[in-house]
């Protein structure tokens, strides 16, 4: 069965052909960050508006690289939420016109649901069940998975998400957006020494996480500076964050691998890219024996290739929920454990 991907839900539009038999097939991105950096964020307008020029040059591409017609796509795989609505509109009907004019079905896939299954697109996949990270630019949530569509909620961020605070911390040192990358490679230069940020609820005793205080820390230490902030100090403080970061996020991981009992953790969504989380996740796996996977680096972030992935999974485990009315609605807001199957 071959599906294509389609995603849109906010300002990367990506394509991509999955075949159940050969794997993915091929996959195209175009990311809006240059146009929306100058504002120093997302414009939903724009974002719909750019996402209509790129849609269909990319699926050309996507169909040429991975040689393959049109009509022998099978189904149609879009990111029906959560999301910007404007934009999740875009892609959804782009699947609608293309589904009517092939005579093909279409299926509406929850983004983080694509997330969450893009570690299984790597070439090393973990079996289920499996406890997963998901720490994007929206969302910052543990889960325990037990199979497509069975999720349960373990614990959530309580305010920012963890790729939020990246880009406001960002932002606060001058770093431009989206800042998470940035605020990374500056920090390898910092002294761990100069800056002790507060880890905030480490030991809440649940597996919630809060990082809008991470961000007022850092806002303190950037105001507390009397003449222009140094490239050293900004260095330092992105070190501190970094690592008040990280250690909240590991530490709530092996929380929720003793509350679970299970030992195969896998980390999803643009945070997941992050080297430094990587390498305390990496070195906690090996002295405590659980073992951690990670999507390839270009599939952290929004991509079409998760979509058509997830899509393939659904449509494999429930054939019936390939949709032909073609009547398609969006849903910016869509909780992930409410999905099912
Ligand atoms: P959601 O999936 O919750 O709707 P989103 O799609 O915007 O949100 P993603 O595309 O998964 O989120 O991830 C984008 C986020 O990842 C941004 O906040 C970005 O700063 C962060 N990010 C990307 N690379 C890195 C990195 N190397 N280190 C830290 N953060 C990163
Ligand atoms: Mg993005
Ligand atoms: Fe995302």
């Amino acid at each position: 069965m071959i599906v294509l991907g389609i995603e849109s839900s906010c300002d990367e539009t990506g394509i991509a052909l999955y075949d159940t038999q050969r794997g993915l097939l091929s996959h195209a991105l175009y990311s809006q960050v240059a146009m929306h950096e100058q504002y120093g964020g997302v414009v939903p307008e724009l974002a719909s508006r750019d996402h209509i020029r790129r849609a269909i040059p990319l699926l050309q591409q996507v169909m040429t690289e991975g040689n393959t017609q049109l009509n022998a796509i099978d189904a149609i795989a879009y990111t029906q939420g959560p999301g910007l609505a404007g934009a999740l509109l875009v892609g959804a009907s782009v699947a609608c016109g293309l589904g009517l004019a092939l005579d093909k079905p279409m299926l509406g896939v929850h983004h983080l649901e694509g997330h969450l299954l893009s570690p299984l697109l790597a070439s090393n996949p973990p079996n289920f069940p499996f406890v997963a990270l998901l720490v994007s630019g929206g969302h910052t949530q543990l889960m325990r998975v037990d199979g497509v569509g069975q999720y349960e909620l373990l614990g959530e961020t309580l305010d920012d998400a963890a790729g939020e605070a990246f880009d406001k911390s960002a932002k606060l040192l001058g770093l431009g957006y989206p800042g998470g990358p940035a605020i990374s490679r500056l920090a390898e230069f910092g002294d761990p020494s100069v800056y002790l940020l507060p880890r905030p609820m480490l030991h809440s005793k649940n597996l919630n996480f809060s990082f809008s205080g991470l961000k007022t820390a850092v806002l303190t230490l950037v105001k507390k500076q009397t003449t222009n902030i140094c490239e050293q100090d900004k260095a330092n403080i992105a070190r501190a964050f970094v690592d008040a970061l990280v250690e909240v996020l590991l530490v709530k991981c092996l929380a929720a691998l003793k509350q679970t009992g299970l030992n195969r953790l896998v980390i999803a969504g643009g945070v997941g890219a992050n080297q430094q989380l990587r390498a305390a996740l990496n070195a906690a796996a090996t002295k405590r024996r659980f073992k951690v996977f990670y999507p390839e680096l270009e599939f952290c972030t929004d991509n079409g290739a998760m979509i058509a992935f997830a899509g393939a999974m659904r449509l494999q485990l429930k054939p019936e929920a390939a949709q032909r009315d073609y009547a398609f609605t969006v849903r910016p807001r869509w909780p992930l454990d409410q999905l099912g199957i």
